[in-house]
């Protein structure tokens, strides 16, 4: 089916029914739109509170008329999912939660922006949302001397996300991870091309079939592997197969990366040396700190870094970070020059006057580095993987 479609009140309960089960708690105080970053910039004001009451009365897309529609409908696909409405929210109420079940009936109906169906297309039929083959999704361990997970030999499969599986820059986080895991003697293997993103971006847009499609392709792989421990670079593979997959498969625990980089240094599996004269802001990532509360071991880490000097974004910082702008498909989003999340996030951040950026999370990375390209900054965007390896190095 395709064209847009008009919500009316028997839509009300699909909504529910589809996750939107908050609705039911907001009583219209309006802090989530206080909270909600979009509304720091300038040119936009973006009616969060109005969402669930609209919902209770059915009238989540209110006019027939084709202008009106494509209007609501950006402004449900609009939502980064970072969470600060919630964190702020007196009723704990989801608004990321409660827009995605608007989203999962509009994709139902094929009613969503085209630059997400065609990311989700390419993740349906490559495994992947930038459209790559399968057969080089392990090219970034080329020289490595990755082994192909087996259980037999290893306790950990590495999951690298598929942006730092396939992109030039992003390849080398993944990379000094795996150098870093070396390092620190882990018994760790790769999927390789056996992997299928988690999903999780798909799930956030609401096209859950296509959630539910590399849920069964990676559960079948990670069975017949045997694997029940992933280390992830990327938060949002972290998020997911630590809350989401055990509803499919029960024998996984996921660690992001920087929690295993911290747990080694207070092991003395690895010690950074080398020192790394720079002011560096960390950059907390909203599912990694906000959303898993992994706030301390990025910082520990780089604190353990001799000469590194750590700063932080005034007020902005752990679970009052702003969003790069990159969650639910927003790295793919293409929005005009002020209404975009990332020129307000990399203005503070270069407020603090730091020598180099520090994050955690593939988009962030990609968000920031693209970012300062197009204003002209030549500021280091950097994972804590690569400072500490860089550290590391002899
Ligand atoms: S903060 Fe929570 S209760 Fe208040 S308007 Fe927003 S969603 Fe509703
Ligand atoms: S999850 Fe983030 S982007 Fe979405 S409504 Fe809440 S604060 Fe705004």
């Amino acid at each position: 089916m395709s064209g847009l479609i008009t919500l009316n009140p028997e839509i009300r309960d699909a909504i529910v029914e589809s996750g939107g089960e908050d609705v039911i708690k907001c009583y219209q105080c309006g802090r989530c739109m206080a909270a909600c970053p979009w509304n720091f910039l300038e040119a936009l004001n973006y009616t969060t509170y109005r969402f669930c009451q609209r919902i209770r009365l059915g009238a989540i897309i209110e006019s027939e008329e084709k202008e009106a529609i494509a209007v609501d409908t950006i402004d449900v696909f609009r939502c980064v999912g970072c969470d600060s409405c919630k964190h702020e929210c007196p009723r704990g109420v989801s608004l990321s939660d409660v827009l995605r079940a608007v989203r999962r009936i509009l994709v139902e109906y094929d009613s969503y922006p085209s630059e997400l169906k065609s990311v989700v297309s390419r993740l349906y039929n490559t495994g992947n949302p930038l459209g790559e083959p399968s057969e080089s999704r392990a090219d970034w361990a080329t020289d490595l001397k990755v082994e192909q997970f087996d259980a037999a030999t290893h306790e950990y499969v590495y999951f690298p996300c598929c942006v730092p599986a396939y992109d030039q820059r992003a390849r080398k986080v993944a990379q000094a991870t795996a150098k870093i895991l070396k390092k620190a003697g882990v018994q760790f293997g790769i999927l390789g091309k056996e992997e299928f993103c988690c999903g999780e971006a798909v799930r956030r847009v609401g096209a859950e079939k296509v959630f539910q499609t590399a849920v069964k392709h990676n559960t079948e792989v990670f069975a017949k592997a045997g694997m029940s421990k992933v280390i992830t670079t990327s938060p949002h593979c972290y998020t997911t197969f630590k809350n989401e997959y055990p509803e499919y498969y029960n024998n996984i625990d996921a660690l992001h990366a920087t929690q295993l980089f911290a747990q080694f240094m207070s092991q003395k599996k690895i010690a950074p040396k080398k020192p790394f004269h720079k002011t560096v802001v960390y950059h907390d990532p909203c599912t990694l700190g906000r959303q898993m509360g992994v706030f301390e071991e990025p910082r520990d880490v780089l604190k353990s870094i001799p000469e590194l000097k750590l700063i932080e974004v005034p007020v902005f910082n752990r679970e009052y970070s702003i969003c790069c702008g990159g969650g639910a498909m927003g790295l793919w989003r293409d929005w005009p020059q002020d209404e975009r999340l990332a020129n307000l996030r990399t203005e503070q951040i270069l407020e603090t006057g730091a020598e180099i950026i520090a994050v955690a999370c593939p988009y962030c990375l990609q968000m920031f580095e693209e970012t300062l390209k197009t204003m002209n900054v030549d500021i280091p965007v950097m994972d804590v993987a690569e400072i500490l390896y860089e550290s590391l190095a002899e």
